[in-house]
C-alpha cells in the first residue's frame, strides 16, 4: 500500500514570524518614541506559504507604519484567527494616505506626494511585493487612511488545511 507524505515544509506560524520580526524594531520604535502595542491571539493555525516571505509582508508593513509615524505617535500590531483566516493588522497614528494615493498605493514605484514630503527614503516597492506574497498565498490586503490621520492595513490569509491520510479520505467518500 502507497503511503502518502504530508509535506510540512511550508506550514508556517505567523505568529512566530511577527514576534521575530517586532524584535528586530524595537531599536526603531524606541528611537523614534513610539509607542508600540501588540495583540496576538493564542493557539493560532498555521498557513501555508514560504517563512521568508511572511517575514517580507511583516518587515515591510511594520517598518512602514514606523517610517510614516512621527515621534510620540503609535503603533499597534495585531493577528487573529477568524472565519478559517488570519488576519494581521498593521494600525498607526502617522501622516496618512490620501484617497487617490490609496488607489496606486500597490503599484510599483509609487510613492505618495506627503509620503515623499516626509521622507525621501523609499523606492516604492515595498507595498507592491506584499500584496504579490498575500495574493500569491490565496488572500488579500487593504487599507483604510485618511490624510493626517495614520492609517490601517489589514491582511487576510488561508488557514492552511488539514491533510487527511488517503485511507481517511476514502472512509469519508463512502
Ligand atoms: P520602500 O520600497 O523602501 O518600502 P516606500 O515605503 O516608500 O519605499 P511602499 O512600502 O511600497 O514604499 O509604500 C508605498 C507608499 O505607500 C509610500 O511611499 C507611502 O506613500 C504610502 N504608505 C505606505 N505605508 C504607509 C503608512 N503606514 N502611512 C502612510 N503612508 C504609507
Ligand atoms: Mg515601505
Amino acid at each position: 500500500k502507497e503511503e502518502r507524505v504530508i509535506d510540512q515544509a511550508d506550514l508556517v506560524n505567523l505568529d512566530d514570524i511577527l514576534c521575530r520580526v517586532i524584535d528586530q524594531f524595537e531599536g526603531q520604535i524606541t528611537q523614534g518614541n513610539l509607542h508600540l502595542m501588540v495583540e496576538i491571539a493564542c493557539d493560532l493555525p498555521p498557513v501555508r506559504a514560504k517563512p521568508d516571505q511572511l517575514k517580507s509582508v511583516w518587515t515591510n508593513l511594520i517598518s512602514n507604519a514606523i517610517k510614516y509615524t512621527p515621534p510620540g505617535g503609535s503603533v499597534q500590531v495585531s493577528l487573529h484567527c477568524g472565519n478559517k483566516q488570519l488576519v494581521g493588522q498593521v494600525h498607526d497614528s502617522g501622516i496618512g494616505i490620501s484617497a487617490e494615493a490609496q488607489k496606486r498605493l500597490f503599484t510599483e514605484f509609487f510613492r505618495a506626494d506627503n509620503a515623499k514630503a516626509f521622507t525621501r527614503q523609499g523606492t516604492g516597492l515595498g507595498l507592491a511585493i506584499v500584496k504579490q506574497i498575500i495574493e500569491k498565498a490565496g488572500g488579500q490586503i487593504w487599507v483604510e487612511s485618511e490624510i493626517g490621520q495614520g492609517a490601517k492595513f489589514t491582511f487576510v490569509l488561508p488557514v492552511a488545511e488539514e491533510e487527511k491520510p488517503n485511507s481517511a479520505r476514502d472512509e469519508s467518500l463512502k
